[in-house]
């Protein structure tokens, strides 16, 4: 499904991309900002990163710091990798959550 977002072939609101990964809003989003950044490569999950995905790593960080900026997210953020079923992951692409703009609560169901 992410892999047709990646391609153009599925609508999404796009806010950020670079060379590795785009940015896009959750379409059930869970705070006032919620935007899932996704490889554009096809990986499962975080399970299937290797040595040869520093780059990609490096992008995820790198679109979590400029999304947290362009939306003004001043006081704290949260990223999320859910990871199979146990760990609540529901679409086989791998994507990190970004969520902020609300209080965040510690444990995550
Ligand atoms: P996860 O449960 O960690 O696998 O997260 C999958 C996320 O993808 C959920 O928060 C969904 O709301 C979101 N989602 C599923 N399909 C789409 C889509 N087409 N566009 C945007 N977000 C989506």
């Amino acid at each position: 499904m992410f892999c047709r977002i990646v391609a153009g072939e599925s609508p999404a609101q796009i806010v950020h991309f670079t060379e590795k990964v785009i940015v896009f809003r959750d379409a059930n989003p869970q705070a006032p900002t919620h935007v899932l950044i996704v490889p554009k490569e096809h990986l499962d999950s975080v399970e299937s990163l290797t040595d040869a995905h520093a780059g990609v790593l490096a992008d995820i960080f790198r679109a979590a710091n400029h999304v947290r900026t362009s939306e003004g997210l001043d006081d704290g953020w949260r990223l999320v990798a859910n990871v199979g079923p146990a760990g609540g992951q529901t679409v086989s692409h791998l994507h990190v959550h970004l969520l902020g703009g609300r209080q965040m609560t510690w444990p995550p169901g």
